[in-house]
């Protein structure tokens, strides 16, 4: 399998995020926990001050897809594409704390969408990537970069 690099520099903070990580498939968990903290990282770099967003409509725009409460969701959340744009759309049933704790859940099977379907050997399970999600929504709520504390 060849890598191709690629030919312009991302011009969105999803497209930088992915850009954080390998291209394909990670080959291993550790390759994909690293992966997900400079993802975490990555995305902190864009929040104001480096704070997290304190709504999920302060994220929807930091990170420019759509983000929806649903009242009636089955789940806490999911993520689909629609139009050739992320949708995330997540349970008003969850506290605050927790629907932005899911919206970067979501998020992270955002990122990491292209690496699972471009690869057919993957060396990361289903239940690998709902664990890496819930580290890199963890991440970035917990992780705080050198220097930025005021
Ligand atoms: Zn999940």
């Amino acid at each position: 399998m060849t890598k191709t690099a690629a030919p312009d520099k991302p011009t969105t903070v999803l497209a930088w995020l992915r850009a954080v990580g390998p291209s394909g498939s990670p080959k291993d968990m550790e390759e994909a926990r690293a992966a997900a903290l400079h993802e975490a990282l990555m995305l902190q770099l864009h929040f104001p001050e480096g704070r997290v967003p304190e709504s999920l409509d302060d994220l929807a725009r930091i990170v420019d897809l759509e983000i929806r409460l649903v009242s009636d969701l089955p789940v806490p959340g999911i993520a689909f594409l629609r139009g050739g744009r992320w949708h995330l759309h997540i349970s008003a049933a969850l506290t605050l704390a927790a629907q932005l704790r899911r919206a970067l859940h979501e998020l992270k099977h955002v990122i990491d969408h292209p690496r699972r379907v471009n690869t057919l050997s993957a060396g990361i399970s289903p239940a690998e990537y709902e664990e890496l999600a819930d580290l890199f929504a963890d991440l970035v709520l917990n992780t705080t970069i050198k220097g930025r504390d005021p």
